[in-house]
């Protein structure tokens, strides 16, 4: 059916536009989009209980706990905005929040329908970042934060490739020509 709601992944590197088309994209089909990273930096900006405990480790570029960020994702799928669809940015990032993923899905008697992939040089990726200059852009920590990408988070690529549920997109372009492409991965009404 054209117009049902969907349940989407976005996957990529940092700073590879994909938190921007997630937003765009989730706009266009009418359902909520989810951001673990937006989530984060809100319970740090608000001083929560969860603010405090992920507060250095998203200063550093690393990645905060599997389980604590299973509690954070059960607790947000669970709510009514998400239940025929949603669009997971930043979610999951390594092979055990996937898993978490499926087992909550299986709950919902639901399961994936698309994730994309959206990807560009690690070049592009650095100098986008530090053309950004906030204060987690430092270049040291960009660098991190893509090898803790190509170490934990690439490996999903595959692991939704094998499922038939990849769409790559090369992220190296105009953001209306990536959001055209997205449109265009997953078939959307419009296009
Ligand atoms: P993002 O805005 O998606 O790049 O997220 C910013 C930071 O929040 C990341 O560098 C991590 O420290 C943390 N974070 C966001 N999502 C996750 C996740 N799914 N697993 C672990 N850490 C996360």
């Amino acid at each position: 059916m054209a117009d049902a709601k969907r349940r989407i992944v976005f996957l990529g590197p940092p700073n590879s536009g994909k938190g921007t088309q997630a937003a765009v994209l989730a706009e266009d089909q009418g359902i909520p989009a989810i951001s673990t990273g937006v989530m984060l930096r809100a319970a740090v900006a608000a001083g929560t209980e969860l603010g405090k405990r992920v507060d250095d480790v998203m200063s550093s570029g690393e990645l905060v706990n599997d389980d604590l960020m299973a509690e954070v994702i059960k607790d947000r799928l669970a709510q009514s905005d998400a239940a025929e669809g949603f669009l997971l940015d930043g979610y999951p990032r390594t092979a055990p929040q996937a898993a978490t993923l499926e087992e909550i899905l299986g709950g919902m008697h639901a399961q994936l329908d698309d994730v994309v992939l959206i990807d560009a040089p690690e070049e592009v990726l650095v100098t986008r970042a530090l053309a950004r200059g906030r204060k987690d852009d430092r270049e040291e920590i960009v660098r991190n934060r893509l090898r803790v990408y190509r170490e934990l988070t690439s490996p999903l690529v595959e692991f939704y490739e094998v499922k038939g549920l990849l769409r790559r997109i090369d992220g190296d372009q105009s953001i209306e020509a990536v959001s055209q492409q997205v449109k265009a991965s997953l078939g959307a009404p419009g296009i």
